[in-house]
């Protein structure tokens, strides 16, 4: 901090005395601010935005009012903040007597320290101010994501699967800022624009009630054979909310070879056989006539017609890649009750 006539000042501390103000050093006065931003160009939103991490950014100075014992010294803007001084040179030149013209006038925000080079450097007196600052204030701040569930009958009772993630966004604000010595005294929001969207979070909320099974469970798992065999296989898409086309997958993909054979996997009435226009292509369905139904879908081939009488262990077709399928594989479906539920629980995973 530099004072009159190379005086080096440390510590405001060793000034003498201020004089004690005629009145309040201010008071804020709602008129004057928009006065000031009026008559001070540029406007906030020629000016270039960055984008930052932290809170308050750039910040946009239009102007100063300087406030002499209350009474004001004249408006200057940021880029003449000379002008500051020879203003307040002026005002105090005209309270005359002690303070003649004054060499070096420090604008040191709340305080002008006036001296003479007579004096050598020495301090005459420590003239309070009042600085009014009005600024515009550019501010990034979160904009937080919503989470928005979906009920869905695509997913089971209880369960949610998250479709989207949720990304927060950045809004930049602008405030008028008044502050008085330093200290802010009104702050108005000009404007608030969304520089990155934000994104939601998108949740499907299950509401598929699954069907329940038989309570004799021996019953249920061993009354089956597996439909492929021993012939190797695994399971390349299971039952459930398939996320790739947004479905519920009503069955459980085997992959295997192409031509392996299809047992049907219980004793039962073929109640379909034949092209499938819905997606499952050559198609076998079976009732087992004890509240079960199995398919067999995407076969190559048939080996079985409608209304046939079957036993568990007969073959019904073989593995192929008809319909709506990418791959030979085994689309295995088993319904309960008129319902779809899990073949893995009754097949495993193999
Ligand atoms: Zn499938």
């Amino acid at each position: 901090m530099t004072a009159g006539a190379g005086a080096e000042l440390s510590e405001p501390a060793d000034l003498p005395a201020a004089p004690a103000p005629a009145a309040a050093p201010w008071e804020a006065e709602e008129g004057e601010v928009t006065e000031i931003l009026v008559t001070l160009p540029p406007s906030f939103a020629s000016q270039p935005k960055a984008v930052f991490e932290e809170d308050v950014e750039e910040k946009y100075i239009y102007g100063y009012e300087v406030k002499f014992n209350g009474s004001s010294v004249g408006l200057v803007s940021e880029k003449d903040k000379n002008a500051v001084n020879s203003a307040v040179r002026e005002k105090v030149e005209s309270f005359g007597e002690g303070a003649e013209l004054a060499d070096t006038l420090t604008f040191e925000g709340k305080f002008i320290l006036v001296s003479q080079s007579s004096f050598a450097g020495e301090i005459l007196s420590r003239l309070e101010l009042s600085v009014k600052t009005v600024r515009c204030e550019s501010r990034y701040s979160a904009e937080k994501a919503e989470v928005i569930q979906t009920p869905s009958d695509k997913v089971f009772l209880g369960d949610t699967v998250t479709v989207a993630e949720g990304k927060d966004g950045l809004l930049l604000s602008v405030y008028r800022v008044t502050e008085i010595n330093g200290k802010t005294v009104s702050e108005e929001l000009i404007s608030r624009t969304e520089v990155e969207k934000k994104q939601d979070k998108l949740v499907l909320v299950g509401e598929r009630v699954p069907v329940s099974l038989p309570a004799d469970k021996a019953e249920v798992y061993g009354g089956f054979i597996f439909p492929l065999a021993d012939a190797p296989c695994y399971v390349s898409s299971t039952f459930g909310y398939r996320e790739f086309d947004d479905s519920f997958h009503n069955g459980t993909d085997y992959a295997a070879d192409f031509g392996t054979p299809v047992y049907s996997a219980a004793d039962g009435v073929v109640t379909f056989a034949g092209e499938d226009d819905t997606g499952f292509g050559n198609y076998v369905q079976i009732d087992h006539g004890n509240g079960f139904v199995t398919g067999y879908a995407h076969l190559s081939s048939i080996a079985v017609r409608p209304g046939d009488t079957v036993r568990q262990g007969d073959q019904v077709g073989s593995v192929g890649s008809t319909g709506y399928s990418t791959g030979n594989h085994l689309h295995l479906l088993v319904k309960y009750s008129g319902e779809y539920t899990d073949p893995q629980a009754i097949f495993g995973s193999r």
